[in-house]
């Protein structure tokens, strides 16, 4: 008999401060106990306690191909036997880098690194090293790693405990980051108009997935492309969650907006810990040992990470033309809901991009951390806990997205809708 998720939480709360590795893992915030996972197969994901359940965490994002996906497994396994890491450059980095660039054409020139956080750290300091300048801006609700300076105002973890920012931030520095309402373009317009010669880059998730899904309005981003271009500011795009999400490539390809960065993780390195981040040539040649800004890791184009990350690349490029139906999905489900909330009179408003979506639990629309802040989080404490024991996998807050899967089966989305309707009904 295995031992429990309860009894296997209490012992790591003996060595792992607070149990968990990441924070939001710990269910704190829907008054739960985090379940302790044996293994994961496809579109499902398995408790010690012997539970199986439909995941729609996904590793939160990268998992976009399923869990264990023989081809990505494969490839793990045939990099291993040969050595699990170098510290010396191999020919799989620029096969990977090759595929991205092909997806990413305003990337001309990348790094690897090993998380999303690394990869936003270190195009934030290459702005600054570019620019010459210190200040940066954010958008309130985004995330975009737990770095010093992105910590203020930010989404994920930071929102779900209600953290505003966090102590060990110094505050010189977090006075170096100015975060503004997302789709507030009138905000952003004055900060430019009154700091512009100071600001070295505007960091952005394109379609925010951190505060739940928000969309950016008609404009939003082109007007901000267009100004921070005009004032010698670099736009980073994060599309940590969205690259390879929405499409094969990113929300910057399917809408033809060319950041100067843009920062990669999730699901380039298929459920191995990689990150990457890249862009304009000029700016790229900054970093060392071209130019004098230093960034650098130990296991960065780690050889087993690549292969993870370049398997999966080439699995979603022969699957490109299967998104429409994925996120196809994730409508049927959003139209689903809605139906089921609606019966019953319950507020949902379902914001949704691709194969990403967050149901919040009120009627007004959500286009900010502000709006998304109105959804009813006590109600959903006791929608998460009931789609829980229906075996339904959810993120632990409501300010996450729902993520789907290729292996998520039309028999997986039909369960789904029924174990959501008899939530409903003991709700
Ligand atoms: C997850 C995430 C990050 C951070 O990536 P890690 O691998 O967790 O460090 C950065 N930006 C966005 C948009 C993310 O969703």
């Amino acid at each position: 008999m295995n031992r429990t998720s309860e009894c296997l939480f209490q012992e790591a709360r003996q060595v792992i401060a607070g149990g968990v590795n990441s924070p939001v893992r710990a269910f704190g915030s829907v008054r739960s106990l985090p379940r302790f996972i044996q293994r994961a197969s496809g579109s499902k994901i398995y408790d010690t306690d012997g539970r199986e359940y439909i995941d729609y965490v996904l590793s939160w994002g990268p998992m976009i191909l399923g869990h264990g996906h023989p081809r990505v497994v494969d490839a793990i396994r045939t990099a291993a036997e040969k050595g699990t890491s170098y510290g010396a450059p191999t020919e799989l980095e620029t096969s990977m880098g090759i595929l991205i660039k092909e997806a990413f054409p305003a990337i001309e020139l990348m790094r690897m690194v090993s998380s999303g956080t690394e990869a936003t750290m270190s195009a934030i300091r290459l702005a600054r090293g570019y620019t010459g300048k210190d200040k940066i801006v954010k958008f309130d609700g985004c995330y975009h790693g737990h770095a010093d300076s992105l910590l203020v105002k930010a989404g994920s973890g930071v929102v779900t405990y209600g953290i505003p920012g966090s102590p060990g931030v110094p505050a010189a520095l977090a006075a170096l980051t100015f975060s503004l309402p997302f789709n507030d373009i009138e905000a952003f317009e004055e900060t430019i108009a009154l700091q512009g010669n100071d600001i070295a880059c505007v960091i952005v998730e394109p379609v925010p997935g951190n505060m739940g899904v928000v969309l950016p309005e008609p404009g939003f981003l082109e007007r901000i492309r267009e100004l921070t271009a005009k004032n010698g500011i670099l736009l980073i795009f994060d599309e940590v969650i969205t690259g390879f999400r929405l499409t094969y490539g990113g929300y910057q390809t399917m809408k033809g907006i060319v950041p100067d960065l843009t920062c990669l993780g999730k699901i380039i390195g298929g459920g191995l810990p990689v990150g990457a981040f890249g862009g304009r040539k000029e700016i790229m040649d900054c970093l060392a040992p071209t130019g004098p800004v230093y960034q650098a890791g130990t296991l960065s184009g780690n050889p087993l990470a690549m292969a993870a990350g370049f398997a999966t690349l080439k699995m979603l490029k022969e699957l490109r033309k299967e998104y429409d139906s994925l996120n196809k999905k994730a409508e049927y489900l959003c139209r689903e809901i809605k139906l089921l909330f609606d019966k019953r009179g319950f507020p949902v408003t379902l914001n949704q991009s691709g194969s990403l979506f967050t149901p919040f639990f009120t009627s007004d629309r959500v286009t900010d951390l502000i709006s998304a802040q109105k959804s009813d989080t006590g109600f959903f404490i006791r929608f998460f806990q009931g789609m829980m024991e229906r075996g339904i996998y959810l993120a632990p807050s409501a300010f996450e997205a729902v993520f789907l899967s290729f292996a998520h089966t039309t028999s997986d989305i039909e369960k789904t809708v029924e174990m959501m309707e008899d939530t409903l009904n003991h709700l």
